[in-house]
């Protein structure tokens, strides 16, 4: 007789979500079959409370500051995607990363961020924590024996971000949580850039995944939200309650939003990867251009990791942001910004518009001057997130704002 797990048996194969491809996921979540008259999209379920039978008594959701039903289905497929419990979805990615921090770190704690990561998370940990009594040391996640060295004694976190915002440099994911594992620290991984389609924290040995929803995962620059992945039961419930308490849950549209979105990722994923890819080798060697940096380059100096670490060692994809360094510095990315026609400069990633960042002048301007330019984020760097325009227009458009970068510079030149 068979049991009813053997998986010959066509009839009694239960067929599980996680066993199923990334698409299929994020489109039907682990819903095993659409019931008749079930509506196919998750309803926005928008209000603040629910009916409840009698006082104390366990219900599902209770008030839409700790839980609600649009925002439960979202935390779902996001914790599907990485074969890990329902995700904890946030009003930000910013709000993900202040929970993460207060869930995992106390006065006199220490903590381990990478020194190039997103400028917000640079002003939380030097500003805002810093004051609090946990300390901070930012060190150069792209080697292994650095964030070793900086571990210490009262270490509880360690936060690399990766891609890193906006030099794309990478840290080595299983490495490092190889080293944090054996001290007793928590690893988490910023996963902004490429997603859990294009890259698995967890798979490669992290505590959790860390996500601002605004960027490729919702897609269409309509929302700003944030979600924190972990398989640790007891961190889940930590997160779960400081949600609560500090009142930082997505909003039932935002989320209802992010979930049209989730639909797409994987999809969009390879084609901003793709895209991403032509517009990098469209630009390199263009003469107004120090660096083209790129992870799929064979010219990126960590090419190798970026094989092993993205796309599932598949291929996948690299993302879709490609970093550039004007030649000119600050003035000459500026002419450049303001000659674009059909990539906007603005801040934010990750959405079908191509969009163009001065770190140094917006997402970064906060970050001290020494470790930016550590980091390499010079006056002259731009950050492009290429969008899903027809890519010969895109590339159109950004070599001509890079001749217009250097007119006044020519000019000069011919006038001497
Ligand atoms: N992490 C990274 C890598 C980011 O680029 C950003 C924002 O740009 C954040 C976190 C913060 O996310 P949010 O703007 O949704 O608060």
């Amino acid at each position: 007789m068979s049991s009813s797990t053997d998986r010959s048996d066509p009839v009694s194969v239960q067929p599980q979500a996680n066993r199923k491809g990334s698409s299929t996921r994020v489109i039907h979540g682990v819903r095993e079959r659409c019931a008749a008259g079930a509506p196919l999209l998750t309803p926005i379920v928008q209000g603040a409370t629910f009916a409840q039978h009698a006082p104390g008594e366990a219900a599902l959701h209770t008030y839409s500051r700790a839980s609600n039903p649009t925002v439960a289905e979202l935390e779902e497929r996001l914790g599907a995607l990485e074969d890990a419990p329902p995700a904890v979805a946030f009003a930000s990615g910013l709000a993900a990363t202040q929970v993460l921090a207060l869930a995992t770190l106390a006065a006199g704690d220490h903590a381990v961020v990478g020194a190039t990561s997103y400028g917000g998370t640079v002003r939380l940990f030097a500003q805002i924590l810093a004051p609090l009594g946990i300390r901070t040391t930012f060190v150069d996640a792209t080697d292994v024996a650095s964030v070793a060295r900086a571990l210490e004694p009262s270490t509880r976190l360690v936060l690399i971000e990766t891609p890193a915002n906006p030099t794309l440099a990478l840290a080595d994911i299983a490495g490092i949580a190889a080293c944090t594992r054996a001290h007793g620290a928590l690893l988490a991984v910023d996963n902004t850039f490429l997603t859990a389609a294009l890259q698995q924290p967890l798979e490669l040995g992290a505590d959790l995944s860390l996500y601002s929803t605004t960027k490729w995962i919702e897609g269409h620059h309509a929302t700003i939200g944030g979600a924190l992945v972990t398989r640790d039961a007891r961190l889940l419930e930590r997160l779960r309650f400081l949600r609560k308490s500090l009142g930082c849950i997505q909003s039932p549209f935002d989320a209802w939003l992010t979930l049209q979105g989730l639909k797409t990722l994987p999809l969009r994923m390879r084609a901003h990867s793709e895209a991403a890819t032509q517009v990098a080798r469209a630009l390199e060697g263009n003469a107004a251009l120090s660096r083209v940096i790129y992870p799929g380059l064979p010219s990126f100096a960590q090419h190798a990791l970026a094989q092993r670490q993205h796309g599932g060692g598949q291929g996948g994809g690299h993302g879709g942001i490609v970093t550039v360094e004007i030649a000119g510095g600050r003035a000459a990315a500026l002419r450049f910004a303001r000659a674009l026609r059909v990539a906007v400069l603005a801040e934010s990633l990750g959405g079908v518009e191509s969009l163009v960042t001065h770190p140094e002048t917006m997402t970064h301007g906060d970050v001290p001057v020494a470790q930016r330019q550590a980091a390499g984020i010079s006056s002259g760097l731009v950050r492009i997130s290429v969008g899903l325009e027809d890519v010969g227009d895109l590339v159109d458009d950004l070599v001509c704002a890079l001749a217009a970068s250097q007119q006044f510079e020519a000019e000069v030149a011919n006038a001497r």
